[in-house]
């Protein structure tokens, strides 16, 4: 058993219950006691999208929910609206030029939030855009767009919004039915702290409208076989799926039901908040805008005179503590905490206390307790 504790904005560590959830026998996909575990599971997908209409699962990873919530609503060479702020804003973009879809990218500097005037000016700017594609929390810079106030803007327009939530979904506030959500995707292996390899999505009535007039350049993703695999009976997916990530990511909903969606975000908020504190009190500088940070990963720049490994490479091989790196362009310049799923403040205290010791012992002049008594303010006030 692996002992390191993953600070990781996905995969996070995973509760002994889900583990052992995941051990249980395998049993037909195509029969009565899975279709019963499969519509369960979808049903409590929808309570966490907080959506009233049908959710899916995709044996897949994240990126496979995003290709099939692009892939199934436009066209090659119909138009959507890309933010891109972010590594995983540029996987959007490309996946829909992949598609044939042409993309109208709506830069956003990285660290930094789009705005909801930016959205409605390229809106106002060309009315032939199906969709917009936007990253809710983009893990690479942890910056948390404000989907709800987009949401707004978007009820304005018919073009589609299509939200990948797949670092945010139990974690931070994301209310599909009541932010005009028209498609919306996860993953397993972040803040819903199943184990990777299931992407999950759901689509409003207007989506589904759009995929009707869609002919998808995808085999697996093509949502019309899921829905009508879903509907029959017993419910079934298209393809065999992974019985056992199921099991598992139904245990994990179980404990989000038993903790309280509302509970479970605050707490990702405070755990947030904690975590932003101890790092300026170690004398780190976030690298996302604060009023935009995300409540499930820190991103932090790494000072001066260290290096990335000076800080990941001690917090892994003396501490065991797993922390991410920066991506593209900011490797070697940001390193990244993520604190989501079923991370609290004891997870917590030992990344900060490590850190504390690891900044100490690389000769930087700070006071290695300052981040644990930050996280304790935070906490008890
Ligand atoms: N979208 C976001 C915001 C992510 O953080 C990630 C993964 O880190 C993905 C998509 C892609 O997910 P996966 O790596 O599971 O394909």
């Amino acid at each position: 058993m692996n002992d390191t504790l993953l600070m990781l904005p996905g995969p996070v560590n995973v509760a002994p219950n889900v583990l052992a959830a995941m051990s249980k026998g395998i049993v037909n996909h195509r029969g009565a006691e899975f279709g019963k575990i499969y519509n369960e599971t979808c049903d409590a997908m929808s309570r966490v999208f907080k959506t009233d209409n049908q959710s899916y699962i995709f044996t897949s990873s994240g990126t496979g929910g995003m290709e099939a919530a692009i892939a199934n609503i436009a066209n090659p060479k119909e138009k959507i609206l890309s933010v891109v702020g972010g590594k995983f804003g540029e996987r959007f973009a490309d996946i829909a030029r992949v598609h044939g879809i042409n993309v109208e990218e709506l830069a956003v500097e990285w660290g930094t939030a789009v705005t909801p005037e930016a959205i409605e000016a390229a809106l106002e700017a060309d009315e032939n855009i199906k969709a917009v594609s936007l990253i809710h929390n983009e893990t690479s810079t942890g910056v948390a767009a404000p989907i709800k106030e987009i949401g707004k803007v978007m009820k304005n327009y018919d073009a589609l919004f299509v939200v990948d939530t797949v670092s945010s979904l139990g974690g931070d506030e994301v209310d599909v039915d009541k932010f005009g959500i028209d498609v919306c995707v996860t993953g397993s292996q972040k803040c819903l702290a199943a184990p990777p390899g299931l992407s999950m999505i759901t689509l409003s009535d207007d989506a589904w409208k759009a995929v009707e007039g869609v002919n998808p350049q995808t085999y697996y993703f093509n949502m019309k076989k899921y829905r009508d695999s879903g509907n029959k009976n017993p419910a079934q997916t298209p393809y065999t799926p992974s019985v056992s990530l199921i099991y598992g990511l139904q245990e994990a909903l179980n404990d989000i039901e038993k903790e309280g969606l509302d509970n479970r975000v605050a707490r990702h908020h405070l755990n947030a908040e904690a975590s932003r504190n101890a790092s300026k009190a170690l004398g780190f500088e976030l690298f996302a805008e604060e009023e935009h940070a995300s409540c499930t990963v820190t991103a932090l720049k790494i000072p001066e005179g260290l290096t990335d490994d000076d800080i990941r490479g001690t917090m892994l091989n003396k501490y065991g503590v797993q922390l991410a790196g920066g991506q593209d362009h900011l490797k070697g310049n940001v390193f990244r905490i993520g604190h989501m799923g079923v991370t609290n403040y004891k997870e917590l205290a030992i990344t900060f206390t490590a850190l504390g010791m690891t900044l100490k012992e690389k000769g930087v002049d700070v006071d290695a307790g300052a981040g644990v008594a930050a996280l304790a303010d935070t906490y008890i006030n």
